[in-house]
């Protein structure tokens, strides 16, 4: 059979992975492009797969850089299936309908403005277009081996990261393929401990944190100064996060530290169209997570949900110290960027960046001390104050990643390093090889591989 790697090779968005076997054409994962606009443009180009033999789409988790791509691919005839668990359709639900909204809406706004060099702008997609690809949704039980066909079968296991994540098993031509999706954290506040694959033909793993080990932060401290320092400057506290990475961990946190006093009751805000539906998806399936029906319930109630675009400047308006959580968590969008168009200028304002900042997003600029960042055409200087806290990533570091994978006992015919920027997977394929004597490698941008 023929691996194609269609997105997340040297780089950490744009999964998508085609199989081509003598009886089966499968995708995993079925993602967008983000960062650098390299990258974005390649959204736009043509995907080298004959879409009408796509038979089924395994989707690890509900986000953008892993679902992203699929109203494009059903606007461009895809009919198969789409397979997923029910809180990662959920969440993918939520989340094409939030992109195709903001696609539309920055597609509106660049002809308003005339900032783009096309004329018309034109969405990649627009939410008829994700609404159509919902549609095609099938869920499937966590755990099960569930048959394809004689040939085929598959079966999703929990990996942490986010509600509902999986790493997917797909049995294909008497060998057994393991992507590992996004892998979680072992010791995740909400989430539980991934679970492990037993064996494996052909190893996807993927390295976004696969030169880096956490550092050991206390998480409720850099919280909590950061909220008194807001509350002595009079100003804002911005949290970019989109809703579904760590803005529950974050609600659950701030929420924890002014239940117990530790941070005085100031308004907290979770501005996301998404947010709503994504609590939702938390009370829901509860089996997914560690908080008991009442945490989620106090949690939930200790923040105002922003969800029309006219209250985020209420919001902004607002006297008074405030914490904010809004996507997207690497500033490539969304209404955070409102947030800081208006607030990046005062030095009462700190921004605290909580997950993975791929290069070329305004969040990785911001990290790496920029003095001015351009949102929708125009040039902010940075006056406020900037902190990261990485222990709050969903991601695993490289020893979580290196823990998922021990218990496989026979080395791997192919493991392939995806799903991180070059030096960070090349970190974890000298890694592999230390720890467990497997060659990997790590292929390249349409690169095709036969195994
Ligand atoms: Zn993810």
């Amino acid at each position: 059979m023929e691996i194609h790697f269609l997105g997340a090779a040297e780089t950490v968005t744009g999964s998508k992975y085609f199989l081509k076997s003598q009886q089966h054409q499968f995708l995993v994962d079925c993602g967008l492009f983000q960062g650098i606009k390299k990258l974005r443009q390649l959204n736009w180009q043509y995907l080298p797969l004959e879409i009408k033999k796509l038979e089924a789409i395994f989707l690890t988790h509900g986000h953008l850089d892993h679902v992203g791509y699929l109203p494009k691919l059903v606007k461009m005839g895809f009919k198969g299936y789409i397979f997923g668990t029910e809180p990662t359709l959920k969440i993918a639900e939520i989340i094409l309908l939030d992109s195709a909204k903001i696609q539309e809406e920055e597609a509106a706004q660049a002809n308003k403005e005339g900032y783009s060099k096309h004329s018309p702008a034109e969405p990649l997609y627009t939410i008829d277009d994700a609404k159509e690809a919902i549609a095609m949704f099938k869920s499937v039980p966590e755990g099960e081996w569930i048959d394809y066909s004689s040939e085929a079968r598959f079966r999703f296991l929990t990996v942490g990261h986010i509600i509902g994540a999986c790493s997917v098993q797909l049995e294909l031509e008497n060998k057994k393929l393991v992507f590992s999706g996004d892998i979680g954290r072992d010791d995740d506040l909400l989430m539980f401990a991934p679970k492990k694959p037993d064996s494996a033909d052909i190893l996807f793993v993927e390295s976004t944190y696969g030169d880096r080990l956490h550092k050991e932060e206390n998480v409720e401290q850099v919280l909590t100064d950061l909220v008194l320092k807001t509350v002595k400057e009079n100003g804002t506290l911005i949290i970019p996060s989109f809703a579904v990475e760590r803005a529950q961990t974050i609600m659950y946190l701030l929420w924890k530290l002014s239940e117990e006093g530790t941070i005085p009751k100031i308004p907290m805000f979770l501005d996301s169209p998404m947010g709503a539906g994504v609590l939702k998806v938390f009370e829901k399936y509860e089996e997914w997570h560690k908080l008991d029906k009442m945490e989620v319930y106090k949690m939930v109630e200790s923040f105002h949900v922003v969800q029309e675009y006219r209250e985020t400047w209420e919001v902004i308006d607002m006297e008074g110290p405030k914490v904010v959580i809004a996507g997207s968590g690497m500033l490539t969008g969304g209404r955070v960027l409102t947030y800081l168009k208006q607030l990046l200028k005062k030095d009462s304002t700190n921004v605290l960046l909580v997950g993975y900042q791929a290069e070329g997003t305004r969040g990785r600029y911001l990290l790496e001390g920029a003095k001015e960042i351009k949102i929708y055409g125009k040039y902010i200087p940075v006056n406020a104050s900037i902190y990261s806290c990485n222990s709050l990533s969903a991601h695993g570091d490289q020893e979580d990643i290196l823990n998922w994978m021990n218990k496989i006992k026979d080395a791997p015919e192919k493991v392939f390093i995806v799903h991180g920027e070059v030096k960070a997977a090349d970190e974890m394929r000298r890694k592999i090889k230390d720890v467990y004597g497997w060659t990997a490698t790590i292929p390249e941008l349409y690169q095709i591989v036969e195994v």
